[in-house]
């Protein structure tokens, strides 16, 4: 006897990557690695299908030759833009003054006007990550773009509370962003670290919508006409 869900009924969509071509996406990190690690795929599958995607990462602790160079390798194997925020030298963000970190969101998007922009979120546990999503959001003053979080971003797997309410297939991404994360060197293979929680995890997030890759989103705002 057929079960109702072996027959399967999927709601009409319309691809994430569809909806944003032709247009400005910006995605927000804190550090280097945090968007390949966070929503690599996404970002990757956006640009293929026709966006603009710029990486935004808000500044680079230490080491910072270094990491600029894993992070512009990153960008590069993703096909999207790169922009350091704070691009002097080595900057913790706790060092950052508030007013400032705002102050170069807002002029960021201003220039950009992005029809999403995304960032990290609210569950996330890391100090640094939660200052720059706090500082994304009164952006959502200044346009009605898109806003959306991602995974909670981590070197080793750490219990988190962060629940998806949308899911991109990024299975023709996986490979981008599996590559794009190992990019960083000095995070993994230097300190010994493997990424293969990540290939996992995008498993895992692909069995929930059925197919082989996923990678979660939390939506904050979303327009639908
Ligand atoms: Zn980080």
């Amino acid at each position: 006897m057929k079960r109702a869900c072996d027959t399967e009924v999927r709601p009409a969509t319309r691809s994430l990557a569809a909806r944003y071509a032709g247009q400005t996406v910006l995605a927000i990190g804190a550090h280097p690695d945090d968007l390949e690690i966070g929503l690599g795929g996404t970002l990757a599958k956006m640009k293929r299908h026709g966006a603009r995607v710029v990486m935004g990462v808000v500044s680079i602790p230490k080491d910072f030759d270094t990491r600029l160079a894993e992070q512009k390798k990153g960008a590069e194997i993703l096909g999207c833009e790169l922009r350091v925020l704070f691009d002097e030298g080595p900057r913790r963000i706790e060092d950052i003054k508030t007013y400032e970190l705002v102050g170069k969101l807002d002029q960021t998007i201003a220039e950009l006007n992005p029809a999403a922009v995304f960032t990290h979120s609210s569950s996330d546990f890391h100090n640094d990550h939660l200052l720059v999503y706090q500082a994304c959001l009164p952006t959502q003053r200044l346009s009605h773009f898109d806003f959306y979080s991602y995974h909670p971003t981590n070197c080793r797997p750490v219990p988190t509370q962060f629940h998806p309410r949308a899911y991109v297939d990024i299975t023709e991404t996986i490979d981008a962003k599996m590559h794009s994360i190992t990019a960083h060197a000095s995070q993994f293979g230097g300190r010994n670290l493997d990424t293969e929680m990540y290939r996992e995890h995008a498993h895992a997030q692909g069995r929930i919508i059925g197919v082989p890759y996923a990678e979660g989103l939390d939506v904050l705002r979303m327009l639908l006409t």
